[in-house]
């Protein structure tokens, strides 16, 4: 147990700017405007540092859906966005990025107020990254283009053929709570970018900035209709808007289970889809690392975002020969630096979980854990504070049929285990059904190499861990995701291709 369980400070208090956006009245926003909701049907805004409820958003009627899909429908129908020249779409897409970076304060503290996470890395990380993906997006604006080929059945010049991308058409874009804006910026971007028009359906616990975000759209003057917020539930709004016959595209970002559900639903129209979902990402740590190092990486890579992240580094691998003194580096760090804290004191870097349903599920996989045998170096309890925190959590003594193993926890909970040799610590690292990321720590650049290759994951990270760039694909092998997102590849993802054959 840490020496601090019991010592969790109050909420600091929020800024007039956080409480004008708290205080806004529960709206979708539709067509360029801000529609109240019909139904009158709220859900809370739940503070997870203090558990109080500290506002309201809409909670979208089906019709309010039906009106979202409506307006993105005309606009992408009549031409206001995809006939824009490119440039003045991707100048409008950088004034976006521009305005968000005006408020760039702002956001990060009402990312700490919804989320919990630390409002020092939501300035550091969460707002920077979604400033940097819009500005990359907006660039291919200008770049997308089509290619020639000559056909190679047809005697040469007698035929003239292209193919050309066209913008997919109306997408709608489901995000998690983990990363709010983030994820909001990697969805919108690439759709703008390739001429598509959207309805951004924000997670139920974490809304907020993606309202401050329509509000900049307002401002930075996009058409009507181009991009539509509406807040509300999953299985409500979330699940009309992938059924919607008017919708062309699905993009998801959230777990196995619903992208599952939705790649189904979305089936009976054969909607275009791309998910994004969990991981269970190993961190494989070879026996000539600089230990001291690689365990403050090694905590980082699961402590990060109190462990809510899909590529959390939650199975460690570490060679036999150097796994004592590892675990030591990763308790130490779990003790003395990733502190719960609230997430708007200057000093804190461990924030409270999502929601007291996150916190409850994550305290039973630990739960679960020790009951099969798992030892518990640090951690393992939550402090008894009202906002919904978990102490950083370190165990050991577990085996590949334990869920803590298996399963994603999605908290701040780390499983390690003992390997001796490669082609060993190869197959338990691919011995899951995801294969979202995986980092590996060592300075032989010939084994870094050799293991990258055999790893079975959307990403592998040499001594680093969850480093994420615009213009690198991102995305799952297996069951964490179909398709990628970031990069050339994400903005293909919202594109169709024609091809056109002319005799000549
Ligand atoms: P979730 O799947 O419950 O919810 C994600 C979003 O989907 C929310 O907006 C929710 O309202 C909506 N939703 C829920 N049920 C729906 C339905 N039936 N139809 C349509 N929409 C529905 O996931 P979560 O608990 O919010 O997020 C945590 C999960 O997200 C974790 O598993 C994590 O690994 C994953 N995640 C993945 C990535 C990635 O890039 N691969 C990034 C962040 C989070």
């Amino acid at each position: 147990m840490n020496q601090w369980s019991n010592i969790v400070p109050e909420q600091i208090r929020y800024s007039d700017a956080a409480l004008q956006a708290l205080a806004r009245r529960p709206a979708h926003f539709i067509d360029g405007e801000w529609v109240l909701s019909d139904s009158g049907k709220t859900l809370d805004v739940i503070d997870p540092s203090s558990g109080k409820v500290v506002g309201q958003i809409a909670d979208a009627s089906e019709a309010e859906v039906n009106r979202a899909v409506a307006a993105a429908r005309r606009a992408f129908d009549d031409g206001r966005w995809t006939g824009l020249p490119p440039m003045v779409r991707e100048r409008l897409i950088h004034r976006l990025a521009d305005l968000i970076e005006a408020h760039a304060g702002e956001f990060a503290e009402l990312e700490a107020i919804d989320n919990g996470k630390p409002a020092s890395a939501a300035k550091a990380m969460d707002i920077p990254a979604s400033i940097n993906l819009i500005r990359y997006m907006a660039g291919w604006a200008t770049k997308l283009g089509g290619e020639m080929i000559d056909p190679c059945a047809m005697p040469n010049g007698t035929y003239h053929a292209y193919v050309r991308r066209e913008p997919v058409g109306v997408a709608a874009q489901i995000v998690p709570w983990n990363f709010p804006l983030l994820m909001a910026a990697m969805k919108i971007a690439p759709a703008l970018a390739a001429g598509c028009t959207l309805i951004l359906k924000p997670a139920e616990q974490t809304s907020l900035t993606a309202l401050r975000l329509a509000d900049m759209v307002a401002q930075a003057g996009f058409p009507a209709g181009v991009v539509n917020v509406v807040t509300g539930l999953g299985r409500g709004a979330g699940d009309q808007l992938v059924r919607h016959p008017d919708v062309d595209k699905v993009a998801f970002t959230g777990s196995t289970e619903t992208g599952k559900m939705i790649n189904r639903s979305a089936t009976d129209t054969l909607k275009r889809v791309t998910l994004e979902l969990g991981g269970k990402s190993p961190v494989i740590v070879l026996p000539d690392v600089d230990v001291g190092a690689a365990a403050l990486g090694a905590a980082g890579a699961i402590f990060f975002n109190s462990g809510q992240i899909c590529v959390a580094g939650s199975r460690l691998y570490a060679h036999r020969s150097i796994f004592d003194k590892l675990m030591e580096g990763v308790v130490a760090a779990a003790d003395n630096l990733w502190r719960p804290g609230p997430s708007l004191a200057p000093e804190t870097r461990l924030g409270p979980l999502v929601s007291h349903q996150q916190r409850d599920r994550v305290m039973g996989y630990i739960e679960a854990g020790k009951k099969e045998g798992a030892s518990v170096l640090t951690g393992g309890d939550a402090p008894s504070a009202n906002g919904y925190y978990v102490n950083p959590t370190v165990m050991v003594d577990v085996n590949p049929t334990m869920s803590v193993v298996r399963e994603e926890i999605f908290g701040p909970v780390l499983v390690a285990q003992r390997y001796d040799d490669l082609d060993e610590v190869a197959r338990a690292a691919n011995d899951t059904p995801y294969g979202l990321g995986a980092s590996i720590w060592t300075r032989d650049v010939g084994q870094m190499h050799s293991l990258a290759a055999r790893i079975k994951s959307g990403t592998v990270w040499g001594n680093c861990h969850a480093v994420i760039d615009p213009a690198l694909p991102f995305g799952g092998y297996k069951e964490s995701g179909l398709g990628r997102e970031q990069a050339r590849a994400g903005l293909e993802a919202y594109t169709e291709q024609k091809t056109v054959i002319i005799a000549l």
